[in-house]
């Protein structure tokens, strides 16, 4: 039995997570998190059975104990809670689903508690990356990438340890814009701009895939999960999303991993690495492809690629400004307080007014977000 934690289960990859749980009998939830959908945590309390529930608004938890008072499951709330969650003595393994830099708390305790880390929550990674990586070292600990194109990259590189990665190649799928002139996307809506072509995610991803700041997030993700230079990370677009992302080794060999887009595949796959369970769904046919279909990205409409190059080459704490004014922006696009491009307007301005810290502890990291809040709201 493999006891596990989820830290936003009410959220895309968190109940896809709990799908793989309910396919597997020897996976056990102890733990669950979430921000306010308590309508759902009951569900899947009642469902699941955990010792320990953690809720980010305290009132929101007041009202699930009172739901699930015939249960003796723990209920906390706000950072401790979450916190508790994470490191709960009786989990092997977190994974984070929660959206956002909120995360980075959390899964800092999770590994210094000797947990394996299930890795969705991306934000943690592009902004802590170089506190992260080295902790999980020091303390034994995987982490296991569920994002689907370094779930990729971590199977083909799967056997090849001692072999020297050229390139890693990112596919992107371009997103609902893909195509489009900057012109085209002045006055696109918020409902637009979630129609992802492929994949049905949560609205903050959404977003970030139909800017392609999420493709930049995930070229700093890789930069730290693989301990490649950025100089030798690519991001290719294949708008089928059946290639999730490519290794070129040092003979020219390339191995790629591919498959339907099924969000479910990189979880499981993380879950019980190196094995391979059976997953339902659908197969690839590749005779009833039309080609597989490679483009380069375009840089000069979708902004966020070039970001997060230039915030990687700035270093220190320059990937916590790109993150966090992309977090504040995608916030407020999403409420209609902004257009569609404004949120690289935002990005680029943040970006070009910090003071960069170098080596930033966790500490200056939480204050550089608080910094570029505060300088957001100034500017609106
Ligand atoms: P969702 O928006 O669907 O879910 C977010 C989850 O985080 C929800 O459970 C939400 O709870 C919880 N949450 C938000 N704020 C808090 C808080 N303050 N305290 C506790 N829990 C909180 O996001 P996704 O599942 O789409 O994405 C999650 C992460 O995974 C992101 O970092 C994303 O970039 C990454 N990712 C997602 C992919 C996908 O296919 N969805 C693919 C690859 C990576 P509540 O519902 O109560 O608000």
């Amino acid at each position: 039995m493999k006891y596990i934690s989820i830290i936003g289960s009410t959220g895309s990859i968190g109940t896809q997570s709990l799908d793989i749980v309910r396919t597997n009998e020897d996976l056990k939830v102890v733990a669950l998190a979430a921000g306010s959908n308590i309508t759902l945590l009951e569900k899947q309390a009642r469902e699941f059975k955990p010792d320990i529930i953690g809720i980010w608004d305290e009132d929101k938890a007041k009202e699930l104990r009172i739901a699930l008072s015939e249960f003796d499951i723990r209920i906390v709330s706000g950072m401790d809670g979450l916190i508790e969650v994470a490191t709960y003595e009786k989990a092997e393994i977190v994974i984070t689903a929660i959206v956002g830099m909120i995360g980075i708390k959390p899964t800092v305790e999770a590994i210094k508690a000797g947990k394996d880390i299930a890795l969705a929550n991306k934000e943690t990674l592009v902004t802590a990356g170089h506190i992260i990586m080295p902790l999980a070292k020091e303390k034994g600990v995987n982490i296991l990438p569920v994002d689907s194109e370094h779930s990729a990259i971590f199977q083909c590189i799967h056997g090849e340890e001692n072999n020297k990665i050229s390139r890693l190649l990112i596919t992107a799928s371009g997103g609902p814009f893909r195509g489009k002139t900057r012109k085209e996307l002045e006055n696109v809506t918020v409902s637009d701009a979630l129609k992802h072509p492929n994949w049905s995610m949560g609205h903050k991803i959404t977003i970030d895939s139909a800017t392609m700041v999420n493709k930049g997030l995930e070229v700093i993700e890789a930069r730290w999960l693989f301990d490649v230079e950025p100089s030798h990370i690519e991001v290719v677009v294949q708008p089928q999303s059946i290639i999730h992302s490519m290794v070129e080794f040092n003979d020219g060999a390339v191995k790629a991993q591919l498959g339907t887009p099924d969000m479910k595949l990189p979880i499981q796959y993380a879950l019980f690495y190196p094995e391979r369970r059976n997953l339902a769904g659908e197969r690839l046919d590749f005779t009833k492809m039309n080609g597989i279909i490679i483009e380069k990205p375009d840089k000069e409409v979708f902004k966020g690629l070039d970001f997060a190059y230039t915030s990687l080459e700035k270093g220190g704490s320059m990937p916590t400004v790109f993150n966090a004014a992309n977090e504040k922006a995608v916030a407020l696009f999403l409420n209609e307080k902004i257009k569609f491009l404004e949120i690289y307007d935002i990005i680029e301005k943040c970006m070009s007014v910090h003071k960069i810290i170098q080596n930033p502890t966790l500490e200056d990291i939480l204050n550089t977000q608080n910094e570029v809040n505060e300088y957001i709201n100034k500017i609106i």
